[in-house]
């Protein structure tokens, strides 16, 4: 392409391999890569310190790998359209590269912001699919079918060279102090784009053998899940390649246990995509209910908390509820950013159904909590685990249950709760019973009502998965996007 000119926008996508931009620079007559850290970002309430340690982690691995190949990565602190039009005027490219993202509201206006300012100066954007999320979709029909066309399509080629930018040099990434910010004290997991693929050959090759008896203690699931969630929601490894890796790894394994493990994992990655697809589709339910009937309902929503549900919220997020499992687990994400997925819920549920809160504070909190933090995955999550999806079955997780279930010698609570059962713990914040009680009443009833029975259908159409017509996976577990049960069967609380 004679005298075109390519500047590839890297956001979550912090790697060489199967980035399709990056592929198509190659093409160009110059390229330079930018990565931009936005104010809008750091300022954003799902914000902290500990994304920005790792996004920056992730850069710099990067930065010198396409420094190798060529490509200088220009580092900018500012807002998109500012950033742009100052290297515009410095360097006239002609084309903007970048992969499309399911973000948070200020992502997404961002991106409008990108589209007007591209037209106005004449650059052609170009935004490439990077997983299983369509965009303007019509429809779910046959949504899990194309899923798979696209995770089985070839990888994008790989980077082997760049013709240069002339006089454009990579820049230096700021640190978290340039940045105004400090360090969270946590330690982070490996960064970067050779350490996620270790992570994944490491799960596929053994860790993965005990994944479906070990993925809901919270004793056996930092070990034997993949910890591949940061990798994907920072971009180090796509999800094609993830795939690929592990069906390639399951058809060459003679091994029934590990391929039966992985089948399990594999059936997740879908899961992945058909959350985000949610928030793609309609972005405005990270603050609002799916569920119009459940509005104004609970402690939160749509007014201030009074002060007892700011109590409430207080202890949740400190681990002090006088409920040692829900502490626990509290105290383990605090420490370390990662949880596994029934415990997420089970601190979800506590939150939605126990104290009787609407889930966008605690969900806010989650998300800074969470290295991982995905937000098309994040609220879904968030809304199904508080019941206000109106298509899901209500899910009451019992800390006492769980406990027995998943941590029977009580060696979890010991570890990240040791005062328990001396007088430093505090007594129940509120009592399950009559909790329970009111939650269930106050929610049935309004589901059982004519105008909620319809919208539910409507969210149905829209946002439910479909009979995929895929191979059988094994059994479903909690947090399946499954096909919805209808009539009486949804309006059925379960306790788990
Ligand atoms: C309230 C709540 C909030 C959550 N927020 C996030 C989030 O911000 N980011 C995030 O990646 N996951 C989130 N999850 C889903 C799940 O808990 C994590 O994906 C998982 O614990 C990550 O660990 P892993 O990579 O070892 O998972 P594995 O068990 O090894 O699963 C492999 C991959 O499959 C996908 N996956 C697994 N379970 C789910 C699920 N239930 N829904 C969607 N995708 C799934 C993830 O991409 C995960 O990395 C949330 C769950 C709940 C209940």
């Amino acid at each position: 392409m004679s005298s075109a000119r390519a500047l590839v926008w890297f956001k979550r996508d912090l790697r060489l391999f199967d980035h399709a931009p990056l592929a198509q620079a190659m093409q160009f007559e110059s390229a330079a890569g930018l990565l931009v850290i936005e104010p809008e970002w750091l300022h954003s309430p799902e914000c902290d310190p500990q994304h920005v340690a790792f996004y920056l982690a992730c850069a710099a691995e990067l930065q010198a790998k396409l420094a190798a190949l060529g490509l200088p990565l220009l580092v900018r602190t500012g807002s998109m359209p500012a950033v742009l039009q100052a290297l515009h005027q410095q360097w006239r490219f002609t084309h903007l590269l970048s992969h499309e993202e399911t973000g948070p509201l200020w992502s997404y206006r961002r991106d409008q912001e990108v589209a007007r300012w591209s037209t106005s100066a004449s650059v052609q954007w170009l935004e490439l699919p990077q997983n299983g999320v369509v965009r303007r979709l019509r429809s779910r029909d046959g949504w899990a079918r194309r899923w798979l066309q696209r995770m089985n399509a070839p990888t994008a080629a790989e980077p082997t060279g760049f013709k240069g930018a002339a006089g454009l040099q990579a820049e230096a990434l700021p640190s978290l102090r340039e940045l105004g910010l400090s360090t969270s004290g946590r330690q982070l997991p490996a960064a970067g784009e050779g350490a996620a693929w270790h992570t994944l050959d490491d799960f596929l090759a053994e860790r993965a053998r005990p994944y479906r008896q070990a993925l809901s203690s919270p004793l056996t699931a930092p070990h034997s899940c993949s910890r591949l969630s940061v990798h994907l929601a920072f971009g180090t490894l796509s999800m094609r390649s993830v795939h690929q890796t592990t069906e390639a790894r399951i058809a060459g394994c003679g091994d029934r246990e590990l391929a039966w493990a992985l089948r399990s994992f594999a059936s997740r990655l879908r899961w992945h995509c058909h959350f985000m697809q949610k928030l793609e589709d309609e972005p405005s339910m990270e603050c609002h209910n799916l569920a119009k009937s459940v509005n104004g309902l609970r402690a939160g929503d749509g007014t201030p908390l009074d002060a007892v549900h700011t109590e409430r919220l207080q202890a949740w997020c400190e681990g002090r509820t006088g409920y040692p499992m829900v502490d626990a687990c509290m105290r383990q994400l605090r420490a370390t950013g990662w949880l596994n997925f029934r415990m997420r819920a089970m601190l979800v549920s506590f939150a939605a159904y126990h104290l009787w809160l609407h889930w966008r504070e605690p969900g806010l909190f989650l998300a800074r909590q969470f290295l991982d933090f995905e937000p098309g995955i994040h609220w879904s999550q968030m809304q199904m685990q508080s019941g206000t999806t109106g298509i899901n079955t209500l899910r009451i997780y019992s800390p006492a249950k769980q406990a027995r279930d998943h941590d029977p010698e009580g060696r979890y609570v010991a570890q990240w709760v040791p005062e328990f059962g001396s007088s430093a713990y505090p007594q129940p914040i509120v009592d399950e019973v009559s909790a329970l009680r009111h939650a269930k009443e106050t929610l049935y009833g309004l589901r059982n009502s004519p105008q909620a029975q319809q919208q539910a259908q409507a969210l149905q159409d829209k946002h439910g998965s479909r009979k995929s017509g895929l191979p059988q996976t094994g059994r479903r577990r909690a947090g399946a996007p499954a096909p919805q049960p209808s009539g009486q069967a949804r309006l059925q609380g379960e306790l788990f």
